[in-house]
């Protein structure tokens, strides 16, 4: 048994998530956390939304709410649309409470004090009208890196680069059109080239991780230059400094701060939790969180936050880059054991994108569908280590082929026939098993080691195949065994062995697509005359500011109860419940509907 964190990327809170989201940090990551947990680990699924920095404040600033609103409104629904997937979080908060801001300034002091946050004056822009400094989101002009004329003062919309504003080319004010002046300001700066050392030697004995994302962070470090944490803007944390922290006009840059929304929200649900210092069990590098192994789940566009800027953080923090130095109060903190990152979805052929509306909301899919289709569709065909295509009829054919057809179908004619024939499990018949139903029997168990296995080390694709695999040998054992053939009364026995060995595998695999699938295993678990929580399912609650901030939802859950990793006897005369279809088939017109949809 190990302490396990499960440190799921931040969503920004400036709308509601799409379908590609959720196939890059979410649905795996969930997939993860589950089997784990089932496996009898101690798992830590944390993550939250990310509220602050630039984006946010221009959008809150277009529809003339405050920063705050804008993040309160898609904070919550963003927590909504996670729900509506089922997505097993210990904790989902959000990077406004007070307990984060605390966090982000204890590691900002600490890393301070160590040498690794240095101050540099570089050039700012102010107005020459004013005088005024010019916030980083009222300049515009021409991305110096893939010339996008609309580039703003932090970053550019189209290549994702982070800028400064006297790298724009052509630089305009968005107030008044005028051309900002530069002059010199004082900001600070994570000194990354003293911590290249020791996050080599990191990286270097890193394991198991997907070769791409491993070599891309490897190459990152080739060319670390200091990178500067704080910006002329006024939503964010403030900068903890004497001198500074009651300055209005310069915050904590937002990438700085969601990063550590990781250990705050791991703090925030130890204190929630009534034992405030059960986080360390996953964090501290000294105490019992020492042997503790933390997985975090991101699309490949965040990699460089949690391979490179994340360890940074932690190591400058606990005192161990070239500078060396002293822990902080909270002591020496774990890197990442692994960054898993998935690769991008994309949307019949195009890039998604909201503006451009190629695009379908996790809320509009789930009125029209299960979350368990789409859980389905993201763990066989998602973005695990290449990129892929999300198309309608592709949709279309894997849950009605696979499935409706495939897993929907055994669940449902053997609790039927077993239902209208025994009322129960059948019982085996004394004359035993044949060699064909313990090979069966055999394979399923199997699927337990194999699957696990899978899953643990991040191979879901496959892991759900080798799952499939044992549907599929169940499927082919009723059609050759055929017990609906099976009428007479000296037949009977037979019959109900064979019900008997099919409702075990489908127990079994019902186990087996528990992470993938929870909400329907639930289903097949209730059909099968089972009780109690199979798959436990996370809440929306309402919860207070633990240090007197406005209160907000949270997701959690008690996620201790349900099936474990294993493979259990199904007791004969257990009554079975009234069979239902567990998954519903949908109509070929559903691809022209929602290709319309699309183009309209
Ligand atoms: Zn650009």
């Amino acid at each position: 048994m190990s302490h396990v964190l499960a440190a799921v990327a931040w969503p920004y809170a400036n709308g509601p998530r799409h379908i590609g989201h959720v196939s890059g940090f979410g649905v795996p990551s969930d997939v993860f956390a589950r089997y784990m947990r089932m496996a009898g680990h101690d798992v830590l699924m944390v993550s939250g939304t990310d509220e602050h920095g630039t984006p946010i404040q221009v959008q809150a600033d277009a529809e003339g709410v405050s920063a705050r609103e804008l993040a309160d409104r898609y904070n919550r629904v963003i927590v909504e649309d996670l729900h509506g997937l089922g997505l097993s979080y210990d904790l989902f908060t959000r990077t406004t409470t007070r307990n984060h801001y605390a966090v982000v300034q204890e590691l900002f002091e600490g890393m301070y004090r160590n040498g690794y946050i240095v101050p540099k004056t570089t050039m700012g822009a102010i107005s020459p009208s004013t005088g005024r400094t010019l916030p980083d989101r009222y300049i515009e002009g021409t991305c110096p890196i893939c010339g996008y004329d609309s580039a703003r003062g932090d970053q550019c919309d189209n290549c994702g680069n982070q800028l400064d504003p006297i790298d724009l080319i052509d630089p305009k004010s968005k107030i008044n059109g005028e051309t900002p002046k530069f002059v010199e300001t004082e900001h600070f700066f994570l000194d990354l080239p003293a911590l290249a050392d020791v996050l080599r030697q990191w990286l270097n004995t890193r394991e198991g991780w997907r070769p791409n994302v491993l070599r891309f962070s490897k190459n990152l470090l080739d060319d670390l230059q200091p990178r500067a944490i704080t910006r002329d803007l006024e939503w964010g944390v403030p900068i903890p400094l004497d001198g500074w922290r009651d300055r209005t006009d310069k915050r904590i840059y937002v990438w700085f701060d969601a990063v550590i929304g990781y250990l705050s929200a791991s703090i925030e649900w130890a204190r929630r939790s009534g034992e405030p210092d059960a986080w360390r069990k996953w964090w501290s590098t000294d105490g019992e969180g020492k042997d503790a192994l933390g997985y975090y789940f991101m699309g490949k566009d965040n990699i460089v936050f949690h391979s490179v800027i994340w360890p940074a953080l932690l190591s400058g923090y606990s005192g161990e880059g070239s500078r060396d130095g002293e822990p902080g109060q909270l002591g020496r903190l774990n890197l990442p054991t692994e960054v898993v990152s998935s690769e991008f979805l994309t949307m019949e052929g195009r890039k998604f994108s909201s503006s451009r509306k190629v695009v379908i909301y996790v809320r509009d899919f789930l009125q029209r569908y299960d979350a368990d289709a789409l859980r389905y569709f993201i763990a066989v065909a998602g973005p695990e280590s290449n990129d892929t295509d999300f198309t309608w009829a592709e949709f279309l054919r894997r849950n009605n082929d696979e499935l409706v057809a495939g897993w929907g179908n055994l669940v449902n004619r053997s609790v039927s026939m077993a239902a209208k024939n025994f009322g129960a499990i059948p019982p085996v018949d004394p004359a035993g098993l044949t060699e064909t139903d313990e090979a069966l029997l055999a394979t399923a168990r199997a699927g337990f080691d194999v699957v696990g296995d899978l899953i643990a080390r991040h191979r879901q694709k496959q892991a759900i195949g080798e799952a499939m695999k044992v549907v599929a040998e169940a499927n082919k054992y009723l059609s050759e065994q055929a017990p609906w053939k099976l009428k007479g009364e000296d037949d009977k026995p037979r019959m109900g062995t064979i019900l008997h060995v099919a409702l075990q595998v489908i127990s079994d695999a019902n186990t087996l697509l528990t992470p993938f699938l929870p909400h329907s295993a639930q289903q097949v678990h209730e059909l099968l005359g089972g009780t109690g929580v199979h798959a436990p399912m996370p809440s929306i609650v309402a919860v207070d500011d633990l240090d007197g901030g406005p209160a907000y939802p949270v997701l959690t859950g008690d996620y201790t109860v349900g099936a474990r990793w294993e493979s259990v006897p199904l007791e004969a005369g257990r009554p079975l419940a009234a069979p239902k279809p567990v998954f519903r088939k949908l109509d070929p017109s559903i691809v022209d509907e929602e290709l319309a949809r699309l183009a309209g």
